[in-house]
């Protein structure tokens, strides 16, 4: 990223430095990386506690890339006073107020919000990744962390700074968000779902009456395709078709041909721009779709055998679509179990 500062003044890099420092993450806030050794600081919950709650979720596991599993209710990170309940808790706030409501109360509260929002559950894991692995006693064993990830996560955390009002996007997102409808679900544990790829940066969530997915660091390439959902965005979806866009938006995000790119001039808040995604290069956005691999992302969010997936047409199985690609709508009241039963 390229930053503009005005003369004599270092206001950007003060920020840039400060919540780049990941020296001592365990006692610095996960937002604006203030110091919590002295002031007033909570332990946020990366999963929000009302979510928790509302779908009991406490118990629910998350696998981190170290491969250890973690209860949601112990998934933690360091969070200063002034960014829980003055930056974050209103966008925590406004989510939990519409999600129940389904697709349209969520879109009204704007694509930023739901891009924080997104974007500060993803952020919180790989915080947490990040400090785990880098806390260990042997950095060589294991998963390696790529130059690559910490410019990304560094990017995004730069853009998470609007919670708090220092930084503004001026007319652009960072990222692609869609927004769909969910079938009501008999009972609150079956109302939440998350699947998520830190190193694409894809995020798949669903609460309530709503599902939301994310490709939060392709700088809305992906977004670009949106029309390929037209024709199933009024879809109140059953959780296998959420699974199946998990599958499509990730593998998506996968096949980026280039890193979005950004200047930032220093001001109150600082502005970042967006520089043209297609630059001088002429080449895709995105490497082409090979249907073999997007049946392996399938299986692998589905938690069957590929083998299951593949066509005799060559195709992949779709839950989305019937006969002539009209939207098909799964009633969970008749098949209520996933997804081996409505295979085949
Ligand atoms: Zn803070």
């Amino acid at each position: 990223m390229i930053t503009i500062g005005t003369e004599g003044s270092d206001k950007i890099e003060q920020l840039l430095k400060g919540i780049e420092d990941f020296t001592s993450a365990g006692e610095r806030c996960f937002l604006c990386g203030k110091s919590l050794l002295s002031g007033d600081y909570t332990q946020e919950h990366i999963i929000p506690r009302w979510a928790q709650r509302r779908y009991n979720l406490w118990d629910q596991q998350i696998v981190l890339v170290n491969r250890t599993s973690i209860p949601y209710r112990n998934l933690t990170v360091p969070c200063c006073d002034e960014c829980n309940k003055y930056r974050l808790k209103p966008i925590e706030d406004s989510i939990s107020q519409t999600v129940d409501l389904g697709k349209r109360a969520v879109e009204a509260l704007g694509q930023m919000t739901i891009f924080l929002w997104l974007g500060k559950l993803l952020y919180g894991l790989l915080y947490k990744e990040l400090t785990l692995l880098l806390n260990r006693a042997d950095p060589t064993a294991g998963t390696i962390i790529t130059a690559e990830l910490i410019e990304r996560y560094r990017t995004h955390r730069f853009f998470l700074q609007q919670a708090r009002k220092v930084v503004e996007c001026v007319d652009f997102c960072p990222g692609s968000v869609y927004v769909f409808s969910m079938q009501k679900m008999p009972q609150p544990v079956l109302e939440w779902d998350f699947c998520d790829n830190i190193d694409t940066m894809f995020v798949g969530c669903r609460a309530g009456r709503t599902a939301f997915f994310a490709s939060l660091g392709d700088g809305g390439a992906e977004q670009s395709m949106a029309p390929h959902f037209a024709g199933i965005a009024d879809l109140h979806l059953h959780p296998i078709q959420f699974r199946e866009i998990c599958a499509m938006v990730c593998y998506r995000s996968t096949l980026q041909t280039r890193s979005p790119k950004y200047v930032t001039i220093e001001n109150q808040p600082h502005k970042a721009h967006q520089l043209p995604l297609g630059g001088l290069w002429l080449k895709p956005y995105f490497e082409e779709w090979e249907m073999d691999i997007y049946a392996k992302y399938l299986a692998f969010y589905l938690g069957v055998g590929v083998e299951h997936l593949r066509l005799p047409s060559g195709e992949v199985k779709t839950w989305l679509y019937g006969g002539n690609w009209n939207p098909r709508f799964i009633d969970f009241a008749t098949y209520p179990e996933i997804p081996r039963n409505i295979i085949g």
